[in-house]
């Protein structure tokens, strides 16, 4: 009887190995498949700015004594905006791999939402030129538990989605509440949401839900970003749309800090 169940247990583990192969070919395969697609993309969104400026310097080059002073000036700002955006690219690889090889260490500490969104609308003045912002953060709100560099730039992403998707003049909220251990925080936009299909993919590197929205100067990183940095710090994002109108909402939840003992209770502790 020992004999016989050796050998079938033999046969199934066996069978376990085979299966294992083949799922790990599977699985090369589908790392080799993934590994083409992402750099064909990184490759596209490096040559895309990069052959403006090669163009503007070009023609700035060979023409410069012929053209209008206009020209000039049209060439030498297309060479600086396509230089910021490859700039932008290359960080945002960066955090990335920073993300993913876990060498993010978050530097947290105790910051008001307020300060921080302060600060991101005034870094973010330009891009928000046609957007009315709106922000609804209650007074009381603790403070939260965060790295404000890595904050900081999760509220800039989210806005400067807000601004590439949304129509220009639509306003642009920022709320926020205590949710018990937790603060809320929810930038709405008025522009055409998502569609609900796409709502968890929005947040894998490179994912675009309309194929418009390639030719938007996005690197289609910011959100997988965001996650990386919100979740490193100890929160969660999510998306999600607007019920009273179109609209996408994303919202943030961070740790808040506990409250400060009140007089009694510190009293009642030192006795
Ligand atoms: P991108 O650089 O393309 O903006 P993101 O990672 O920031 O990359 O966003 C991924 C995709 O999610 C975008 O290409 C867009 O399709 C969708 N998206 C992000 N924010 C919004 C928004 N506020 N409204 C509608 N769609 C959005």
């Amino acid at each position: 009887l020992i004999d016989a169940l050796t050998d079938q247990a033999a046969v199934a583990i066996e069978r376990i190995q085979l299966v294992a192969d083949v799922d790990r070919a599977r699985l090369a395969a589908e790392a080799d498949k993934l590994r083409s697609a992402l750099l064909a993309s990184i490759s596209h969104d490096l040559k895309t700015p990069l052959a403006a400026i090669l163009g503007a310097a070009g023609t700035l080059r060979d023409y410069f004594q012929a053209m209008p002073q206009a020209d000039r000036t049209d060439m030498l700002s297309t060479i600086v905006d396509e230089s910021e955006r490859l700039n932008r690219f290359i960080v945002n690889l960066l955090d990335m791999s920073r993300i993913e090889t876990g060498a993010m260490e978050p530097n947290a500490s105790l910051h008001y939402l307020d300060d921080m969104v302060g600060s991101t609308l005034r870094r973010a003045d330009k891009i928000l030129s046609h957007h009315e912002t709106r922000t609804d953060i209650p007074a009381s709100l603790p403070m939260i538990r965060v790295d404000p560099v890595l904050f900081e730039q999760v509220l800039f992403n989210l806005l400067d989605n807000a601004t590439k998707y949304a129509p220009p003049d639509t306003p642009i909220r920022i709320r926020a509440w205590e949710d018990g251990h937790w603060a809320t925080i929810q930038v709405l936009d008025e522009g055409p949401g998502i569609p609900p299909a796409d709502l968890d993919k929005v947040f894998d590197s490179f994912y675009r839900v309309r194929k418009r929205d390639h030719v938007l100067a996005g690197t289609g990183l910011g959100l997988s970003i965001c996650k990386g940095f919100v979740e490193a710090m100890g929160g969660t994002i999510s998306a999600g749309n607007r019920t009273d109108r179109s609209g996408a909402i994303f919202t943030i939840r961070m740790p808040i800090a506990p409250a400060p003992p009140r007089m009694g209770e510190m009293d009642d502790e030192s006795d």
